[in-house]
């Protein structure tokens, strides 16, 4: 990915992408990524046509979350001249993050503006075709990228991920005032608290609220905005991110029971 001199952009890889979503969270490690990405795969395991953007310029994670490390996206001409990425698919979602255009162990600093061209490289430039949902993980927090993104691009919605503590619910507010800011404007399709709870194995009738309770849906009252549910701390989560098999693809799982009714209050 190269910065470019700019020009009028052209959207028109975007043209047949019915609804672009964005998956934001005030702050990093609070399990956004993981979100968007069970959320892709319970939409495409429903027969949705599906695409996943990784914007996250700090950490991007859909390379380790799909299993991905160390691909790189083809590109084709088209008869226009124009080059564009082919993102990667994998069970059955077209793929594109930064991070398989960087070294996974070199920091990128990127600026401002490389960072929001390459962003807009991965929208404009790429073959996406036709979509039903184009997922994008933002970066965590209200910046740059945000701006970029909100105001080229049409976008359907975005969804808030949350957990239950005091200071992750603080930087919490500060996204959704941001999606409200009448300069950005987009519509909130709701919050979802992920790390909710605990259950022992040995235990499956007991909750515990390791990190506070219904701090999420406090949230979403308060803001008016809907509560799309709860994901539990589940160690199948974590090692379905690690090794590049999101935990929604075993479908027999609670978890992708619980991803299955956040995706049908989106869809
Ligand atoms: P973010 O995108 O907000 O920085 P990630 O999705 O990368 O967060 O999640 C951070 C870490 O926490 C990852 O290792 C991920 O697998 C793990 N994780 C996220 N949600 C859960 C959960 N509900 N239960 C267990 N582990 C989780």
């Amino acid at each position: 990915i190269t910065s470019r001199v700019t020009k009028p952009a052209d959207t028109s890889q975007l043209a047949d992408i019915k609804n672009i979503i964005l998956v934001s969270s005030g702050k990093g490690g609070v399990g956004k990524s993981t979100v968007a990405s069970n959320l892709a795969v319970t939409l495409a395991a429903d027969g949705a046509k599906v695409g996943l953007i990784d914007a996250d310029i700090y950490g991007p994670s859909v390379p380790t979350m799909f299993g991905l490390v160390g691909a790189k996206p083809s590109a084709r001409e088209t008869a226009e001249g124009k080059t564009l990425i082919l993102p990667i698919e994998k069970y059955g979602i077209k793929l594109l993050s930064l991070g398989f255009f960087a070294d996974p162990d070199q920091p990128v600093p990127w600026r401002g503006p490389m960072a929001s061209n390459a962003i807009k490289q991965l929208f404009n430039d790429a073959d996406w075709g036709e979509l039903d949902y184009l997922i994008v993980d933002l970066p965590p927090g209200t910046g740059d990228i945000h701006i970029t993104i909100t105001q080229s691009f049409p976008i359907a919605g975005a969804v808030i991920v949350t957990t239950p503590q005091q200071v992750a619910l603080a930087d919490t507010r500060k996204g959704l005032a941001m999606f409200k800011m009448p300069s950005i404007n987009i519509p909130v399709l709701g919050v979802i608290e992920n790390m909710a709870y605990f259950t022992p194995e040995e235990l499956p009738d007991n909750k515990y609220y390791i990190f506070g309770r219904d701090g999420g849906k406090a949230l979403a009252t308060a803001f008016e905005v809907p509560f799309l549910g709860e994901i539990p701390i589940v160690q199948g989560i974590t090692e379905g991110g690690d090794s590049g098999t999101p935990i929604a693809l075993n479908k027999e799982s609670k978890t992708a029971a619980a991803f299955a009714e956040i995706a049908g209050k989106i869809a």
